[in-house]
């Protein structure tokens, strides 16, 4: 299939009550991974690249692998713009053919995330491309960004800030961080039912990664339709890499680690996609 927008993809995820799941990738083959997984499980699933990615590679570059990629699968695929810092790089993405973005202020006051918020809606909907935002603190190391104070969304301000910015998604904070955890992560599941009550768009879980396959389903079941895993694939990716090269000091054709990398991403791509129950809701 072709590259799909997140609204559909996600409204009926709300719908079923299970989770697309969004996986942050660095190269391509870590597209591969994603996709073929994906394409196995008959999942949609969302591939996201962070600003740093898009420092490493440009946008058009992500979208002409994603693009290729997709065509030979028979699956819903996004391609998605995952802690967008500026109005400037959500322009690159939309124009470079990403069909969903993150606009990520939450680390500003509250009103310049609504206006920063609400101007990246009105430049995506000349593209038809739906936006995720975040409200409340995910805490830890996002990208570049390091965070320490943990700051939970308020349910009531969710709600003005979905009126206020007409966003698709909100990515909400409720105890779960970014990278690895240390010590066991204490979810607010009484803060995630209160603000599914009071909003009804798509919600969105970042900081997935480590978290139980009974915690993340915890969330699913009260109302998170898109989660984000970033860390656990750039882990399992990093130790293929790291073990071929220590079983084959002499080897140089960077294909033997890139297989044995991509094998290992798949793996994480499958279990990911089967706890969250998306398997054959393409
Ligand atoms: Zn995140």
């Amino acid at each position: 299939m072709s590259i799909v927008s997140t609204k559909q993809m996600l409204l009926k995820a709300q719908q079923g009550g299970y989770a697309v799941v969004a996986f942050n990738v660095e190269n391509m083959e870590m597209v591969q991974a994603v996709c073929d997984s994906a394409n196995k499980l008959k999942a949609p699933v969302i591939i996201a690249t962070s600003a740093s990615a898009l420092k490493y590679a440009p946008p058009a570059l992500f979208a002409a692998m994603v693009y290729a990629v997709a065509k030979e699968t028979s699956i819903p695929i996004a391609l998605h713009l995952d802690h967008g810092n500026s109005f400037e790089l959500c322009e690159a993405c939309v124009k470079a053919g990403y069909s969903s973005v993150m606009i990520d202020a939450s680390q500003q006051p509250y009103e310049e995330n609504v206006k920063l918020s609400r101007a990246v809606v009105k430049l995506c909907a000349t593209y038809q491309v739906p936006v995720e935002a975040e409200l409340g603190h995910v805490g830890g190391k996002e990208d570049d960004i390091e965070s320490e104070n943990d700051l939970g969304t308020d349910p009531i301000q969710a709600a003005e800030f979905v009126k206020q910015t007409g966003v698709n998604s909100l990515a909400v904070a409720i105890g779960t961080t970014h990278g690895v955890y240390q010590g066991a992560p204490k979810l607010d599941f009484e803060r995630l039912s209160s603000i599914r009550s009071a909003v009804d768009i798509p919600l969105v879980l970042h900081g997935a990664s480590g978290l139980s396959g009974d915690a993340v389903r915890a969330c699913v079941s009260r109302g998170i339709c898109k989660i984000n895993y970033a860390t656990e694939l750039r882990a399992a990716y990093t130790a293929a890499v790291r073990h071929v090269l220590l079983e084959n000091p002499e080897a140089i054709d960077p294909k033997i680690f890139g297989r044995a990398a991509r094998q290992c991403v798949s793996e994480v791509v499958l279990e990911k996609i089967t706890v969250l129950g998306c398997e054959g809701k393409a």
